[in-house]
């Protein structure tokens, strides 16, 4: 028996060099907890048929010298990621049957370092949402307490990790689908800076916003699998090269705290006074606290749901029945689009391409699209400037602390809250990361959010392991 709670990335690959056990061993023991309770919470969709191929592999590396931190580490991959030979869905009807004909970068480089990736979790449909019930194949339960949601859109990343049915897992993140659900579960979520790890092979959503990135138990796990995929692609146009990222500059310990933004209304009492607590332990750790004014960064929120649905409709739009997924018969051709989309896409799928194929339309492109760009440009410009001042920014990681089932299904604006705290990272590409930062009275899990300058997950690394500290 292997207790699986305790390991670490760095713990494991000390027992695994030790041969204490062996990578069939430790997977075995992951497969064996997924057996047990994805009955339950179905974090996974499915478990990969080469697991123990994948393990040999890994044993092979140890036994001839190459392995790395990574080699034989259970990573869990979201549904939207390619994985040569296997199923990516992106938890999607369209997408039922699709079988990936070559490997996502990310995929690629930890390949190469001989991790073992268990299967492919569950998700909102195309990474839509904020609470995994957007899925075409069933919610998953917060393994934290099952009454309620694992958030979203990577829910099934974050209950595979919180279930310990695998030691880490990879997660997309647009507007928050990797903080937020690491908020809910009690993990650790890095969004990093956009440009710095591959989005090649992984199911488009806004592609301006999408960063694939890490879910895990404590900072350091995720610094290890964050640099085990740092790099530069030249199969993903927007991937930045190492020489052109910023390099690190000594810390000003200085933190900065939008007060009128947190002001502005909507945020659960309880999340208040968990963040006002969190405040009081950077300071015990050394850290000055001051007050950045932000005037812009509340419009991030309209901003995003105007540029992000306007993304999804023109990369939604090769799903048509024709050239792959789904395609239902019909008489005419116009049929066989209209039927395989409306049969093979989800209702909060429609609403967003509704939105954006409105948003882009003639007549409407430059008083909708055009002006967000513009916003957007100047909430960047905004938070360039306040890093001048301060190491990182922090706000809750969500306004209000996990939900249940059913709760916001009903009134997506509400659920669309989720994202207050952590969209402006993705409107402006920089890297931030959610910490645990305590639970609510009932026991649910809070998390911090932290914001760090283009490039500088170094700052987020540094400040995260000093509060984690703390908790
Ligand atoms: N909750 C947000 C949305 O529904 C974020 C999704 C994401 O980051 N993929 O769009």
């Amino acid at each position: 028996m292997i207790d699986l709670k305790s390991l670490t990335i760095e713990k494991v690959h000390e027992s695994l060099s030790k041969g204490e056990y062996s990578v069939t061993d430790l997977v075995t023991e992951y497969l064996k907890v997924i057996e047990e309770k994805n009955k339950n919470t179905n974090a996974y969709l499915e478990v990969y048929d080469d697991v123990f191929t994948q393990a040999k592999h890994a044993e092979e590396m140890f036994k001839n010298g190459t392995a790395t931190l990574m080699t034989g580490i259970p990573v869990a991959l979201k549904d939207n990621m390619l994985f040569d030979g296997h199923i990516a869905s992106a938890s999607s009807k369209i997408l039922e049957k699709y079988v990936a004909t070559y490997d996502s970068g990310v995929v690629k480089y930890l390949k190469k370092q001989g991790v073992v990736f268990i299967g492919r979790t569950n998700m909102d449909e195309f990474a839509m949402g904020s609470s995994t019930e957007n899925s075409a194949y069933g919610v998953t339960l917060n393994p934290i307490n099952p009454d309620y949601v694992p958030g979203g859109s990577s829910g099934g990343s974050a209950a595979s990790v919180a279930m310990d049915g695998a030691l880490v897992s990879l997660g997309s993140d647009t507007g928050g689908s990797i903080r937020q659900p690491a908020a809910f579960t009690g993990l650790v979520g890095l969004k990093p800076t956009y440009g710095a790890v591959s989005r090649f092979g992984i199911i488009a959503m806004a592609s301006s916003l999408d960063q694939v990135g890490t879910l895990s138990k404590n900072v350091s796990d995720t610094q290890i699998l964050f640099e085990a995929m740092n790099d530069y692609d030249s199969m993903d146009s927007t991937s930045v090269k190492k020489e052109n990222r910023t390099s690190p500059t000594p810390l000003k310990k200085k933190i900065g705290i939008p007060q009128s933004f947190l002001a502005g209304g909507g945020i659960n009492e309880e999340v208040l006074a968990n963040f006002n607590a969190s405040c009081e332990k950077l300071k015990n750790a050394g850290y000055e606290l001051v007050d950045i004014s932000l005037p812009l960064i509340k419009y991030s929120l309209a901003v995003y749901y105007i540029i992000m649905p306007a993304e999804v409709s023109s990369n939604l739009a090769r799903l048509d029945g024709i050239r792959y997924g789904l395609s239902v018969e019909a008489d005419k051709l116009f049929d066989v689009y209209a039927k395989s989309r409306g049969q093979g896409f989800g209702k909060e799928v429609r609403r967003r391409i509704l939105l954006g194929t409105y948003i882009l339309s003639h007549g409407y492109y430059d008083a909708y699209y055009n002006n967000a760009v513009k916003v957007r440009n100047a909430i960047k410009a905004e938070l360039v400037s306040a890093f001048l001042s301060v190491d990182a920014i922090i706000t809750p990681s969500s306004p209000f602390p996990p939900f249940k089932f059913g709760e916001k299904t009903n009134d997506p604006i509400a659920m669309y809250m989720s994202d207050l705290f952590t969209v402006p990272a993705n409107i402006a590409g920089i890297p931030a990361i959610s910490i645990p930062s305590g639970t609510t009275n009932d026991g649910l899990p809070l998390g911090l959010h932290i914001m760090a300058p283009y490039f500088r997950e170094d700052i987020l690394f540094t400040i995260g392991k000093d509060f984690e500290k703390l908790i």
